[in-house]
């Protein structure tokens, strides 16, 4: 068993790690770090399986510069870890067959344990912690590495789980819509054009401005503004493709990219559709809301293949129609 003291410096790692939140990265460094105080170990490294190579993504002591090396898995006890998703140990690198004893003899290592990480059931990588002394580590240094191996392997399920939703969602996602925002307009609008360009596909951008918001704002108020903004984001959705995006660009600002576009109609065509969706007024708290707007539009490539000049094309006829309008 670890001491009591050992035990409490692991509490200690587990708090620094929880502030350092979801930054992966940053954990599997502190843990690398902390692994040599807390085993009295002279180097640890965390290795991660990628394409079929062990490849150092930490490390600290005497693996120090090694950051970004690649290893075959094969031959090599990490890889041997990762194969059998157990915890293995060497005495004496000097006399262990498994091990890779280039590879050892280069940092001096004479002993190492070797704990999987897991994520999702499937062992992922390894924290692997050295000594220059051989037969160096006992039992309760295993267990404390195994400590440490589920803090990183916690660190890892947090950061798969928020980069593949919340946050991602956070950093593409207009709030109070759900509507894409402007960044993840703007990136795929360069993918589409990047396509166009490529492989002669025909594709179109509208740009919309909702008419007369500022009225309903001063005459019912903010929380009915923002009602009405939802509403006309749902239409929007409604009007558009699966392979279209919708934004919302800002404010009362929408944007939708239509790709592909099979014939030259189809912009007019898209058009027609929003206007016939937000045709029936949006009716909240037994009150009637017209939903209106303008829409103005840009064919790639006709009108272009730069992102800004598109929009801005985009947005001049959206003006000129808005204008004509008001006559
Ligand atoms: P126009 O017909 O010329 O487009 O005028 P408009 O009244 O729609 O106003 P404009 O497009 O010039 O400006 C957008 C207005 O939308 C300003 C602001 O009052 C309102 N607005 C922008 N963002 C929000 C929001 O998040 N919630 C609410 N309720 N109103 C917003
Ligand atoms: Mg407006």
């Amino acid at each position: 068993m670890p001491t009591q003291a050992k035990l409490i410096q692991v509490i200690g790692i587990q708090t620094e790690i929880a502030k350092l939140g979801l930054d992966l990265g940053g954990v599997m460094q502190y843990v690398v770090e902390q692994t040599l105080p807390l085993i009295d170990a002279d180097g640890a490294a965390i290795e991660l399986a990628e394409d079929g190579e062990m490849v150092y993504r930490a490390t600290a002591g005497i693996c120090n510069g090694q950051l970004g090396l690649r290893l075959s898995m094969g031959g090599s006890l990490s890889g041997a870890c990762v194969a059998t998703g157990e915890m293995l140990s060497c005495a004496d690198a000097d006399i262990d067959p498994r091990v890779d004893r280039e590879a050892c003899m280069k940092v001096g290592l004479r002993a190492m344990i070797v704990m999987p990480l897991k994520h999702d059931g499937v062992t992922v990588g390894v924290l692997k912690a050295m000594s220059v002394s051989p037969d160096k580590f006992g039992a309760a240094d295993m267990s404390l590495l195994g400590m440490l191996s589920e803090v990183v392997a916690a660190a890892m399920y947090f950061s798969a789980k928020y980069d593949s939703d919340s946050l991602f969602i956070k950093a593409t996602r207009d709030a109070m819509t759900g509507l894409a925002n402007r960044a993840l307009f703007m990136d795929r609008l360069r993918n589409v054009v990047a396509r166009v360009d490529r492989e002669r596909r025909r594709s179109g951008v509208l740009m919309i401005d909702m008419d007369g918001l500022k009225q309903i704002n001063d005459a019912h108020g903010h929380r009915i503004g923002d009602a009405v903004i939802v509403a006309f984001s749902d239409r929007l959705k409604k009007a558009t493709r699966n392979t279209d995006t919708a934004a919302r660009l800002g404010g009362d600002e929408f944007g939708i990219i239509l790709s592909p576009l099979e014939n030259p109609d189809g912009l007019d065509a898209a058009i027609r559709r929003i206007h016939a969706e937000i045709a029936q007024p949006f009716v909240f708290e037994n009150q009637p809301y017209p939903l209106k707007a303008s829409i103005g539009c840009a064919s790639v490539p006709e009108d272009g293949i730069e992102p800004e000049h598109l929009l801005e094309v985009a947005d001049l006829r959206m003006y000129a129609i808005k204008q004509s309008g008001r006559k």
